[in-house]
């Protein structure tokens, strides 16, 4: 597309080593992210955190060869490269991508506002797609660095653009806009809640604002009297800023006189009928959803289609057909021991490459597996559409392909040179259905990705695991922001330990290591041996502590490779005969200290003898000295932790100086990180709040919802007054009743100390409380007031609107409790938005 001499041209930048390497056809900003390294640019960003120049070189090696950077590199190492130095990398990439932007004349529309914008922009494409070649941000890419991943994608054989953006703070719509510069602008709502980074919500209505300066058009709902007022202003002023016409305005709403009025909302049991006036004229469609979020999604759509001058008919039909968004990836357990991605809702060349890194994520199973539809509308031949296909599967380490549809059937000996990639065909998804053969699928993982009109959730139904509608969700996305927020606290260069004992504090196992692993977490501790091997099996090979390893378990420790904590002379000696007996030498161990605890560890008196034994052997190779500290999170308790904080320094200076060679310190938990940064030293060790859960108000106002426990109703009973409920006959109605049986019980670790009425679960947006006493596989819960509960409805025992530290006050315990306690048989699903 671009060579080296264009762009830095264009970004009047240093062409420092010039080599005419190819083309440049892809933005490469995280280096795990990368597809086609030839044709690959890669601008590494600079944060407070992380430096990205350190990847250059790993990169290098994997073929990249065109460079942008802002500090000098050792040009030697890298005589094949391209490379363009500049200010700052960041600016340099919105330069470009406005400058690729400056482009195209088609129609651009750009979405923004709190809630919504995936949605309207996916919708949009499925009203849209049949009458243009649409690019559009890949999945909620919306951000400084997402969107100008997505506006890169623009290519001349494109006739309209769908681009969402979302901004955090004052200040980073401009940027969006030079990139977007969209011609037709949606705001799809504005939402009250939390305006982090915003004085009030009008400052945050005008920032957004400012996305549409130089649009046609804005499409909005009036209703919203804040977004209203503040977008007469904008109009006012824009209007006269730029000296030729001022934007136009189209509003709808359901109160009051708009360009699109709506007269009503029916809602019946699995659609809704909405009807409006637009221009005099009475219209209405029909959509497959209840709720308000997509009533409003639609007519914002909907004054979007009428805005383009989309025939009613088409509109209707079109409408009615809306289909659901797949706004994560989740991972569930499947047939055989496997592990299954169900991404079944679209198929194109930007979610393909998403899902295929999330399946990359997925060490568990060596084997993985692709299920792939058709690819529709991309543009491009399908010859080369699919030749790029099996360069990213072949990228990918793909060991299979089955490949679903007519056009990928015809293009398959594409797939079958790629080495190593066992592939079969079939023509319809009906077709794979009938010979389908559940042993073909073994102790693999599994990405299902297709277009929507493939209906892959019917494959997707033959493999996965027939769950217990009691079910753990545990969103992975939020594990990476939390960790996020915990290394924002951390001075520059302290190591991250993730704490996964307890299977991740009952979130899971490999599954959370995975993450830690690919977002650079430095090391990983573990409970116990076994809990270590089972992570090792799972092709984790990041460091592994284990902090309670007993001897019976040291030749496991020693064959898999996992480090020791070391807490007392006894386990010192016992572990070096083990490690002598194995002709090992330097083998890695963590110092245990006591510094208040009194739980485990080495006493400052036992300093002098420690360093003695150490000394002496050449077994080990002390890889950290760490302690624990008792209250970190309690400000009445802070002299105390300031005094183990102190102890720990002098015991671990001892160590350091006699040892002589460079030792990792650390003593903070969650809570330390941030109340007690002093206490940092070289590492931290995070737990529970990587788990979305901490004891500051503030620092949990930052954290996103990790778990949400979920059951089902299994039946619904009338209940006349006298009449009793459950074992023991412990509770009574009082009033005629309604009573839910749902389907948890103390087994799957609702403790029972919640029965009769000190448990509540959310049924309908609403708490309900446990009536009588809990069973062992079940519950009943009191839905008087909840007429409209019905068999099969979802129940949720904590998350998001029931956080798990309510449960745990309810319980009289700590949420660590509670979540480690949620037995093995609830099923866990995860997923990433
Ligand atoms: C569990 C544990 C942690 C993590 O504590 P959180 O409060 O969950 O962050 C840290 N260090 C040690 C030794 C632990 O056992």
């Amino acid at each position: 597309m671009y060579n080296a001499e264009t762009i830095s041209k264009v970004l009047k930048g240093e062409l420092l080593q010039h080599t005419g390497a190819p083309e440049i056809e892809h933005i490469v900003l995280d280096s795990r992210k990368l597809n086609f390294a030839e044709t690959s640019l890669f601008i590494p960003l600079v944060s407070a955190r992380r430096n990205a120049h350190q990847f250059i070189e790993e990169l290098y090696e994997k073929g990249v060869s065109n460079f942008i950077v802002s500090e000098s590199i050792d040009l030697q190492k890298y005589p094949n490269a391209n490379v363009i130095l500049v200010k700052d990398t960041l600016q340099a990439l919105h330069a470009l991508v406005a400058w690729h932007r400056h482009h195209f004349h088609f129609p651009v529309i750009g979405v923004t506002g709190s809630n919504g914008k995936t949605i309207v922009k996916e919708w949009l494409y499925q009203l849209l797609e049949k009458d243009h070649n649409i690019v559009r941000s890949p999945k909620s890419y919306n951000s400084q660095t997402g969107v100008p991943l997505s506006v890169w994608q623009m290519k001349p054989e494109n006739d309209l653009a769908i681009f969402e953006a979302g901004i955090s703070q004052p200040g980073e719509m401009v940027n969006l806009e030079k990139l977007i510069k969209p011609t037709i602008g949606i705001f799809t709502n504005i939402g009250e809640a939390h305006s982090e980074g915003f004085l009030n919500i009008r400052q945050k209505i005008n920032e957004k604002l400012i996305l549409f300066m130089k649009s046609d058009v804005l499409i909005y709902p009036k209703d919203y009297l804040a977004l209203n007022e503040c977008v007469l202003n904008f109009h006012n002023q824009v209007g006269k800023r730029e000296t030729d016409k001022a934007i136009q305005l189209f509003s709808w709403s359901r109160k009051t006189d708009a360009d699109l009025r709506i007269i009503s909302c029916d809602k019946n049991t699995n659609h809704t009928r909405i009807d409006a006036l637009y221009k005099g004229e009475a219209m209405h469609i029909n959509i497959p959803f209840v709720d308000e979020g997509s009533i409003e999604n639609a007519i914002n759509c909907w004054a979007l289609m009428l805005y383009l001058e989309i025939p009613h008919a088409t509109i209707i039909d079109r409408m009615d057909r809306l289909g659901n968004i797949a706004m994560r990836l989740e991972l569930r357990q499947g047939i055989n021991n496997s592990s299954i991605i169900n991404d079944s809702y679209n198929s194109d060349m930007g979610s393909l490459s998403i899902a295929l890194e999330f399946l990359q994520q997925q060490r568990q199973h060596p084997n993985k597996t692709v299920i792939l539809s058709d690819i529709l509308q991309s543009g491009k031949s399908d010859f080369s559409l699919y030749e790029e296909v099996a360069a990213l599967l072949e990228q990918k380490g793909i060991q299979k392909l089955v490949g679903i549809g007519r056009n990928i059937s015809r293009e398959k000996r594409i797939f079958q040179q790629v080495l190593g990639l066992k592939s079969s065909f079939y023509q319809s998804t009906e077709e794979f259905i009938q010979q389908f053969n559940p042993q073909d699928f073994v102790q693999e993982t599994i990405l299902v990705k297709g277009a929507r009109v493939f209906q892959f959730e019917r494959i997707g139904k033959l493999l996965e695991h027939k769950a217990h509608q009691t079910i753990l969700e545990i969103d992975l996305s939020a594990i990476a922001h939390n960790i996020t927020q915990y290394q924002a606290l951390l001075k520059p260069g302290t190591k991250l330990m993730g704490m996964v004992k307890a299977f991740s504090y009952g979130s899971g196992s490999f599954e959370i290591a995975n993450l830690l692993q690919f977002h650079g977490v430095d090391y990983l501790a573990v409970a116990y041996a076994d809990e270590g091997v089972d992570l090792r099996r799972a092709g984790i090979t990041m460091p592994i502590m284990v902090m309670n390893p007993e001897p019976s378990t040291f030749d496991a420790i020693l064959q898999w490779n996992l480090e020791p904590e070391i807490y007392s002379m006894h386990l010192l000696n016992r572990f070096e005969e083990e490690v002598r007996a194995s002709n090992k030498v330097n083998y890695p161990i963590h110092l245990k200290l006591d510094t208040g605890m009194h739980r485990l560890g080495f006493e400052k008196k036992d300093i002098p003898e420690l360093i003695s034994q150490l000394k002496e052997h050449s077994a080990f190779h002390v890889k950290s000295i760490f302690s624990h500290l008792a209250a970190s999170e309690d400000p009445e308790m802070d002299e105390f932790t300031r005094r183990q904080g102190s102890l720990f320094r002098e015991m671990s200076a001892d160590l350091q100086k006699a040892l002589g060679y460079p030792i990792i310190r650390h003593i903070s938990n969650s809570a330390g990180i941030h109340r007690h940064p002093e206490l940092q030293f070289d590492m931290v060790r995070l737990g529970i709040g990587m788990y979305g859960v901490d004891n500051s108000a503030d620092m949990q106002a930052k954290l996103k919802n990790v778990s949400t426990l979920k059951t089902t109703v299994a039946q619904v009973k009338k209940l006349a007054v006298g009449e009793t409920v459950g074992y023991g006959g412990k509770w009574t109605a009082k009033v005629p009743s309604v009573i839910a049986t749902v389907r948890i019980g103390y087994a799957d670790g609702y403790n029972r100390c919640l029965s009769n009425g000190k448990g509540q679960m959310l049924i309908h947006g609403k708490l309900a409380p446990v009536a009588g006493v809990i069973a062992m596989d079940m519950l009943m819960l009191d839905v008087t007031h909840i007429p409209e509960v019905k068999v099969g409805d979802v129940v949720t025992v904590f998350g998001e609107d029931l956080p798990v530290q309510q449960l745990a006050a309810w319980a009289d315990t700590i949420p660590y409790e509670i979540l480690t306690g949620i037995s093995q048989r609830v099923k866990r699903i995860y997923f990433q938005e």
